[in-house]
């Protein structure tokens, strides 16, 4: 974070400050929420959870060298006091992002934000320093500490913005106003929450709602496949830059391919010219993430070359999104555990079809581990049952489906579609899982493991990856 005096950082979050000896010393440091990640010179947030109290921990967090601890009641260290510790640092990052003037780039969507966060900040890392979050910080929380990594150095801050509901995106986009606003998708993620596809259109696009102008510099980066992220074109006064394969898109991908490992392959065009791409992640969702990436840096400045350089080289930066890894014994593994949504489970499972040509000629089987996805609503039968049908029609060798009644309806819609039955197996819990696998895997095989976030079927992955 920039240099901040503790009388500077009270005056900006309306606090109050306590047990403080010098008001002149500065917070140097990175702004943390958990105490084992202080260092000298930080500023602890102390948020009272449902089972922790952040303010139980300030004392250690001083005593690692937090300068202060920015929470709801005094605690007997020096403090910045404030009603809500959210709202502070949202006010901290709008300010310190003002002063600093960096170019944000935000981006939203229903899949694939993380990934093609990763995708935008290797790119743009190219051109100077870019800060972007680890991991998945996306919220009204993760959003204003990681803003307040930006420095003087920093030109690019690129910021991952979630939604569970209306007005979540606007409020985001007060704290750290974007130049240029991504789109990528409008699926089925949260959609029982929501309320239907139309209101997550509602609430995603209020990012190019809230872009400047294109005299100003606007630019809203938006999905033409994609007809209810291309109709948000309609909702922006920034310049509007369609990516995607269709042919009104200005940064397209032709002739799509996945190899034989799974990784797409594609001609990228744009205004200025044309590259060769051979990604090293797998799955051909990717290609739409790195479109979305590239019409950004093509954006900012970075030659056509450049960017077909820097997404050739790409790789994963976020845990347990495709993590492709092969056995000494030759079974592969692959971790896309983190999450979940129908049209993640379609790509995914799109990816571990194409590998299977591979797997196949050495003998092996595909293997799609699978689990539920969560927050359907209504269309949570359907869903399970079409993802059920597509492994069969992929010609996945195998399913195993893990859980409870979702399990059941993936189960059951492999067995409508191709009568299924020693193909698919149903098991209630990851651990019956591992056993079944443990003692099936033979060289050559590839299995993909993935559900939705709750069922935390990484410890299936992670379980067949010790066992070699
Ligand atoms: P979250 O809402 O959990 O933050 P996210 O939008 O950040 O998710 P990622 O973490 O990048 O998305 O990816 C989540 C899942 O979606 C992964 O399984 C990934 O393989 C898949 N995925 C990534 N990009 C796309 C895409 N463009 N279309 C469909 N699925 C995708
Ligand atoms: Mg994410």
């Amino acid at each position: 974070m920039i240099a901040l005096s503790l009388t500077e950082i009270a005056e900006i979050v309306g606090g109050q400050t306590y047990d403080i000896p010098d008001p002149a010393v500065q917070v140097t440091g990175s702004v943390v929420y958990d105490s084992r990640q202080v260092e000298p010179g930080s500023l602890f947030a102390a948020f009272a959870g449902e089972n922790v109290d952040g303010h139980d921990y300030a004392e250690g967090a001083v005593a690692a060298g937090a300068v202060a601890v920015l929470a709801t009641r005094p605690v007997g260290v020096p403090a910045v006091v404030v009603p809500d510790v959210t709202a502070a640092l949202g006010a901290l990052a709008r300010t310190v992002v003002e002063r600093l003037g960096t170019t944000v780039v935000a981006l939203t969507g229903s899949a694939g934000k993380t990934s093609t966060k990763d995708l935008i900040a290797q790119l743009l890392q190219r051109q100077g320093p870019t800060v972007w979050p680890a991991g998945n910080l996306n919220n009204e929380i993760g959003l204003p500490v990681t803003a307040l990594r930006a420095t003087e150095e920093t030109r690019h801050l690129v910021l991952e913005m979630g939604a569970r509901g209306v007005g979540h995106i606007r409020y985001l986009t007060e704290l750290t106003p974007p130049r240029v606003g991504v789109v990528l998708n409008v699926g089925s993620a949260h959609i029982g929450e929501f309320g239907g596809r139309e209101r997550i259109a509602q609430a995603k696009g209020e990012l190019v709602e809230a872009l400047p102008t294109a005299e100003q510099g606007g630019v809203a980066v938006l999905n033409a496949d994609d007809p209810l992220v291309k109709a948000m074109a309609s909702r922006t006064k920034a310049r509007v830059v369609f990516f995607g394969e269709s042919e009104e898109a200005s940064v397209r991908a032709e002739n799509v391919r996945l190899t034989s490992s799974g990784q797409p392959s594609f001609r990228l065009h744009t205004p200025t010219g044309c590259s060769d791409v051979t990604m090293r992640l797998y799955g051909e969702h990717h290609v739409s993430n790195a479109l979305a990436a590239a019409a950004v840096a093509h954006e900012l400045g970075m030659p056509v070359h450049e960017i077909a350089a820097a997404l050739s080289e790409a790789g994963s930066l976020s845990r347990w999104r495709m993590e492709v890894t092969e056995r000494p014994d030759g079974v592969t593994i692959v971790n896309d555990a983190y999450n979940a949504n129908p049209e993640s489970m379609r790509a995914a499972l799109r990816a571990l079809a194409a590998m299977g040509e591979t797997a196949r000629a050495k003998g092996g089987r595909t293997w799609a581990v699978l689990g539920l996805m969560a927050e359907l609503g209504d269309e949570a039968l359907a869903e399970h049952d079409a993802v059920g049908r597509l492994a069969v029609r992929l010609n996945v060798g195998k399913l195993v489906a893990v859980g409870g009644r979702e399990a059941s309806w993936l189960q059951l819609g492999a067995y409508n579609e191709g009568s299924w039955g020693e193909e698919s197996v149903h098991v209630s819990d990851a651990q019956a899982a591992i056993d079944l696998l443990r003692s099936e895997l033979r060289p050559g095989d590839v299995v993909l493991v993935k559900a939705s976030r709750s069922v935390g079927l990484e410890r299936v992955a992670q379980a067949l990856l010790e066992t070699s």
